[in-house]
């Protein structure tokens, strides 16, 4: 299922609250801008696909058992189940746009939820496959795959990675026992959701506009940057006090979350609970403690920007509650087709393929880019049926700095996609998380330098690098903060030590005092900002935000300096997709992320932006 990334998820959050307030130009009601035909000419033709599908499922039963016969039957196997996957990739594609295009038409719903339906017989009927390929053998199934064509280019890494699990894998009994636990596992998530979303009474303030807001998460989002750094305090003082209330219950349910996970890489055999998560990705442990310490390292440029940040707000002192509001406001309308003109230049260093692609991509019918009332909210791309048509992109652009910055984004994510698709069979093509924000992210970086050069006044200039700096605080600094406490979390509960809600808040508000440094004042009462943030939930995955843009910094500096060969080792890893470990693709091109080397790049790049703001103001 084409998921969305957890940014992109975070996104729709933020926005869910302002489809109320469409600006004028948004609320033409011509209807979703992209063409669905591409998929399926209409409506009884994508019905005909899904029903031929869902009576194709049951074929593949007639493998079972038999894997471990001869190389053609392997084949034969992968085939049939890589084939119809795809094609109920495409089913669920024309679905979920149609779904998203207006979440008022129930018919559409219902669509969704069926090709949802299809989905999961799917996942149902070749559930058997992975425990018999493992039951066969690492020693047979490589003997048959050096013997087939068909294995050897098309299914040789799955078949791989299905084997690397071996040694974590456990008996049929077992694995039966964990599959049957597995659910209780979502018990503490659900928990800390109802506590927020229902038990939590949230507690109303009057601003100094005169304007009475109920603090719940949301409304925490839209308010901690008040313009008035007397309504900043009363909202951090208040939602953090509330949060704080709740410390027991919520710790209960985070350290019920944390022994899961410690129960998991026990019976999976696995030396702690970060290696088990990275092992799904084949991710070595030494990137994630390699970032934790860079980052330290990096701190003392975050501190400089906080003194920064309290200078250009004309502030007596800096609190944590004053590292929202924006340095500088810049109100400079960008249409949609001037994001494409401006993002076309600003990716021009990627070279001609690259410039070639995006060009005949934007020109096409493949994105619906303005906010519209019914509409799905937030920004994604959706991979699902890009191999055989090509991506889709559901996007809800403003039209401002931050529009062009989502439209660069997303069309990052995109370009990844054609550029994998272009060079790798459909089984190599889909890549993960873990490289997938680099492409992303690298044309923002791309785009930022490019707006700072073209800037044509001061004002724009330090809005530009102001909001540079910004990304680099919040998906570099704060999400590493975020992957220290998860790691310091599940260190401490696998080392045997009490926890509970208190010591979390303990944990954190230490973290927050390290990272934003001796001049920032942060109150014992925001240490239970910790119990807000969900992602928590899913264990060790944050990180890779910072990872991320990290690399993303590492490449976009070197080709910015004309460096053709690092250019042409970025462009190798998209075309790569997921042919092979994002960790190992990423070896090959050069960047080692078990390394200081991105992270130092990153926090160069933050160095010199700093430093560009610095000589701006005087
Ligand atoms: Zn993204």
């Amino acid at each position: 299922m084409p998921a969305l990334s957890r940014r992109e998820a975070l996104a729709a959050t933020a926005l869910a609250g302002i489809v109320a307030t469409l600006p004028a130009w948004a609320q033409d009601a011509g209807g979703a801008q992209w063409d669905l035909k591409d998929l399926y000419p209409r409506d009884a033709a994508w019905d005909d696909a899904r029903k031929k599908a869902l009576a194709d499922v049951p074929s593949l039963a007639k493998y079972k058992g038999k894997l471990g016969d001869n190389a053609d039957t392997l084949a034969a196997f992968m085939v049939a189940q890589s084939d119809l996957g795809r094609t109920i990739g495409r089913v669920y594609t024309y679905a979920s746009l149609n779904a998203d295009a207006d979440l008022r038409v129930s018919a559409n719903q219902e669509k969704q939820a069926q090709a949802i339906d299809l989905y999961t017989a799917y996942g149902e009927a070749v559930s058997w496959a992975s425990p018999e390929l493992l039951a066969i053998g690492k020693a047979k199934i490589d003997g048959f795959i050096a013997s087939n064509a068909t294995l050897k280019k098309r299914f040789d890494f799955s078949l791989a990675d299905t084997l690397r699990r071996a040694d974590h894998t456990l008996s049929p009994e077992s694995e039966n026992l964990l599959a049957g636990v597995g659910s209780s596992f979502s018990g503490p998530s659900d928990i800390r959701e109802q506590l927020v979303a229902s038990d939590i009474p949230w507690p109303t303030v009057t601003l100094s506009t005169g304007k009475q807001v109920r603090l719940d998460d949301q409304a925490y989002t839209l308010n901690r940057d008040a313009p008035n750094r007397a309504d900043r305090k009363l909202v951090f003082d208040t939602f953090w006090a509330e949060y704080g209330k709740f410390q027991n219950s919520l710790g209960a349910a985070y350290l019920s979350h944390v022994k899961a996970d410690v129960f998991e890489k026990k019976a999976r055999k696995y030396p702690t609970s970060l290696a088990a998560a990275l092992s799904s990705n084949n991710v070595p442990e030494a990137v994630y403690r390699t970032l934790v310490a860079e980052t330290n390292a990096g701190l003392p440029q975050l501190h400089r920007y906080f003194e920064l940040r309290r200078k250009m707000l004309g502030l007596p002192d800096m609190a944590y509650y004053d590292i929202y509001p924006p340095l500088v406001a810049l109100d400079k309308r960008v249409t949609v087709a001037e994001m494409r003109g401006v993002t076309m230049d600003a990716v021009k260093p990627l070279g001609p393929e690259y410039a070639e692609i995006f060009a005949k991509a934007t020109a096409g019918k493949w994105m619906d880019p303005l906010p519209r009332p019914g509409k799905k909210s937030g920004a994604y791309m959706n991979p699902g049926a890009s191999y055989d048509v090509h991506p889709y992109l559901l996007l809800n652009l403003g039209e401002n700095y931050s529009g062009l910055t989502t439209y660069a984004h997303e069309w990052g994510h995109a370009m990844h996609t054609m550029l994998a698709n272009k060079y790798q069979v459909y089984e190599k093509s889909d890549y993960p998380i873990f490289t997938a924000e680099i492409a992303s992210t690298c044309n923002e970086e791309l785009l930022a330098a490019y707006m700072v050069a073209k800037a044509k006044t001061k004002q724009e200039k330090i809005f530009y690098l102001g909001q540079q700096l910004e990304a680099i605080r919040g998906t570099f600094y704060r999400q590493a903060m975020f992957a220290e406490f998860e790691l310091a979390a599940h260190d401490k509960a696998e080392a045997g030590e009490g926890l509970s809600g208190e010591k979390f808040s303990a944990i954190y508000l230490d973290l927050l005092k390290r990272y934003h440094g001796p001049k920032v004042a942060v109150p014992d009462t925001y240490a239970s900002e910790w119990a807000y943030i969900p992602h928590f939930y899913n264990s060790f995955y944050v990180y890779q935000y910072a990872t991320c843009i990290s690399a993303a910094s590492y490449f976009a500096r070197s080709i910015l300096k004309g460096g053709a060969k690092e250019r042409d080792n970025y462009l190798s890893v998209l075309k790569a997709g997921g042919s092979d470990y994002p960790y190992d693709i990423l070896k090959r091109a050069g960047l080692d992320m078990a390394s200081p080397a991105p992270y130092r790049a990153v926090v160069a790049q933050f160095k010199d932006t700093l430093d560009q703001v610095e000589a701006l103001i005087g």
